[in-house]
């Protein structure tokens, strides 16, 4: 197959868009339902009308890009990601999915005509959880998984709560209903790595198999606070020292697995954080992952089983875990087919786990669902410096083509 018309090129698609929320460093802030984000979702449904998709948005603001296929069927084809962004983040970051489905889409219309199945694209609205406490807005709500009660008391940094932020944006809560979708028979995402991979194994383009499962946690320990020099050694209880060593196992446990398990204390509240009196109370987080649902529950169990030897009777241990999600497998069968294709078309390719969340990992629950990655320049992400080639750009709406056109027409 040979893919001659290409009309817009992603970089300069990437760039109009980015246009929208820029932000003075250079970097792009679109949060949900801001000004930035309107003008991004209303221009983008102007420009997929200009290139013949029917467009419309749902009760959330998720909008869509329809080409009906000649087959009368009643499911589609989904692919697309989000146009949400971090506060200054960079213009690729869930807009080059957008991008890459809106052109790959674009070009095989042109050279073949309307598929046989129907195709959409899609640009979800809130998937960073950067504005509100919440993420996933747009695809758990086609999913099904949320309810006016999940943001009815939810405001930003400013104030503003949820429900007069979506009426801002011309979505009323009143006349809200879950946009629900059951007719999506698969959903494909293609996104930038935002790690280092790709590029340090010169590849140009990633096929997950799993995204990770997340546990979080907040800890405390609880010993007695003290004075740094009138209590000796072995009559303290140390609450810092305990959580050092805790941490410090925790960090070596992970790195001799070398099974991909990662785990993150990145907080850390130490009471009463002077520095001549021993701490009474730490509190700090711990983030753990894995796309083995098995691996991650036995290393918790193992590490927690040590920090409770450890705090003996001494000390007092709280554990809440606050989140918990599932590893979701990507589609085997389909990235057999991207394989194929990499292959066919010369690209360089390998296989990955995504250790970040993404909008395929909600679809991916319940729907067959792939996710491509494209490389990251030095592995940044969530930052102006964000950067991907245009040739990489092109290699990824390139695979998605050629996995549309086999998938449906
Ligand atoms: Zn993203």
């Amino acid at each position: 197959m040979k893919m001659s018309y290409k009309g817009e090129s992603a970089a300069a698609l990437l760039e109009w868009l980015a246009a929208y929320g820029r932000s003075d460093s250079g970097g792009v802030t679109r949060l949900l339902y801001s000004p930035a984000w309107q003008a991004a979702q209303h221009a983008l449904m102007a420009k997929m009308i200009e290139k013949g998709f029917e467009a419309y948005l749902d009760t959330v603001g998720n909008l869509f890009g329809r080409i009906e296929g000649t087959d009368r069927s009643d499911h589609c084809i989904l692919t697309g990601s989000h146009i949400d962004t971090v506060i200054d983040g960079g213009k690729y970051d869930g807009s080059y999915g957008i991008a890459a489905s809106m052109l790959a889409v674009e070009r095989l219309v042109h050279r073949y005509g309307r598929p046989k199945k129907t195709i959409e694209i899609v640009s979800f609205c809130e998937e960073e959880g950067s504005r509100f406490p919440i993420t996933f807005w747009g695809s758990r709500n086609v999913m099904n998984q949320y309810t006016l009660e999940d943001v009815k008391k939810l405001s930003d940094r400013d104030g503003i709560s949820f429900s007069e932020a979506m009426k801002s944006a011309g979505f009323d809560m009143n006349v809200y209903s879950p946009p629900v979708r059951t007719d999506i028979e698969r959903f494909i995402e293609v996104h930038i790595e935002q790690g280092i991979v790709l590029e340090q194994n010169q590849h140009s383009l990633g096929i997950v198999s799993h995204i990770v499962g997340q546990k979080r946690f907040m800890i405390t320990v609880t010993g007695e606070s003290n004075h740094a020099g009138t209590t000796p050694m072995p009559y303290r209880k140390d609450a810092l020292a305990l959580a050092a060593n805790f941490i410090h196992y925790v960090t070596n446990f992970a790195t001799s697995e070398d099974g991909g398990i990662v785990a993150t204390v990145g907080k850390l509240t130490v009471q009463p954080n002077v520095a001549n009196v021993i701490s009474g109370q730490v509190e700090f987080s711990l983030d753990v992952r894995h796309h083995d649902k098995q691996v991650l529950q036995s290393f918790c169990e193992r590490i927690f089983t040590y920090l409770n030897q450890i705090a003996g009777e001494q000390f007092g241990i709280k554990i809440s875990e606050w989140m918990n999600v599932d590893p979701v497998p990507m589609c085997p069968h389909t990235a057999k087919m991207i394989e194929e294709i990499a292959k066919e078309q010369n690209v360089s390719y390998q296989y990955l786990v995504s250790g970040a969340g993404h909008d395929s990992q909600v679809l991916g629950t319940k729907i067959p669902s792939s996710l491509l990655f494209v490389p990251s320049k030095n592995g940044i992400s969530h930052s102006p410096y964000e950067f991907t080639s245009e040739e990489d750009l092109e290699c990824g709406i390139l695979i998605l083509q050629e996995l549309l056109y086999r998938l449906a027409y």
